[in-house]
């Protein structure tokens, strides 16, 4: 699939992987004191944002960080290596390493502020601190593990196992019937936020057979025709979001009220018009969204 026919935010770094070629500890500390590497902060999973674009810093500036800041290769572009780096583990605790230059912003207010490269970036940095973050033990023996290669692995220094950052994926499905789709809301949504249904892939189950089921058991539509659009990473933590749009047999809704609060189905008229920004009885996810995605594909037919 072309960059062009996939419009999500969070997809299509601009660096280019090098986990495969490169990622050897003596390569990253080689880079790690090269001036021309940038580093890329982010304290507490948001990035430092300045004058409307992600705040990249010299590879000199790490020991501002302390030297247990944990640091993740992202990739390289025109010759200079990219490094995300945990400003929240900085020497002194609750004061954020050049805070003084820009703004550490939440991620979802960055998304809508800063360049979309930028942005792929940040969330590739943020995808592999919370996965390190939240594995710090090895799943077969138990022992502390230990970050290799620059975050592509950690390795167990007791049972020498290896566990390799793991990615959750979710179906997203935009459900239709003739010139209306289904929206709903789940109890975690804002109040008056309509979205695509979604719920995680289980095991052994294909995404469009997770779609036809979360379907049925969220709203109780039964989709007769399920269409793959595209994908977007979603740093929330590790999630790849795959998503949808399907035919559905009747408008006929039977909600699993604690999984969705609310659920209607919106004529196509109406969501252009949410799609403009006209105000309503209820509102959309915002542009960096897929369900945004999906919602703007399905209105152009
Ligand atoms: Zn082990």
């Amino acid at each position: 699939m072309k960059p062009a026919d996939n419009p999500n935010w969070f997809a299509h770094s601009p660096l280019k992987r090098v986990n495969s070629e490169y990622s050897q500890d003596d390569f990253i500390e080689e880079k790690l004191v090269d001036p021309s590497s940038q580093l890329v902060p982010l304290w507490r999973g948001d990035p430092l944002v300045a004058d409307g674009a992600a705040a990249f810093l010299s590879a000199a500036a790490r020991s501002e960080f302390g030297a247990r800041a944990p640091v993740v290769l992202l990739g390289v572009k025109d010759g200079v290596t990219f490094f995300g780096i945990d400003a929240s583990a900085a020497l002194t605790p609750e004061v954020a390493p050049f805070a003084d230059i820009g703004v550490y912003t939440p991620i979802r207010e960055a998304a809508a502020q800063v360049p979309r490269d930028d942005l792929a970036v940040i969330g590739h940095a943020r995808w592999l601190f919370e996965w390190h973050r939240g594995h710090p033990h090895c799943a077969k023996c138990g022992e502390a593990t230990k970050m290799v290669n620059g975050g592509a692995k950690r390795i167990c220094p007791s049972c020498e196992a290896e566990h390799f950052p793991r990615t959750d994926p979710v179906a997203i499905v935009l459900a239709v019937h003739e010139d209306a789709c289904l929206l709903g809301r789940g109890p975690q949504f804002p109040e008056g936020m309509l979205s695509a249904l979604a719920g995680f892939i289980e095991a052994s189950e294909t995404p469009e057979e997770a779609a036809k089921r979360e379907l049925f058991e969220e709203a109780g539509v039964t989709l007769t025709d399920i269409r793959y659009q595209f994908s977007q990473p979603w740093p929330f933590p590790n999630s790849m979001m795959m998503g949808f749009i399907a035919d559905t047999e009747d408008r006929t809704l039977n909600l699993d009220t604690n999984e969705i609060v609310e659920a209607r189905w919106i004529d196509r008229a109406n969501i252009v018009a949410a799609l403009a920004g006209d105000p309503s009885d209820f509102f959309i996810p915002p542009k960096f969204t897929i369900a945004r995605q999906l919602l703007e594909r399905w209105s152009k037919g």
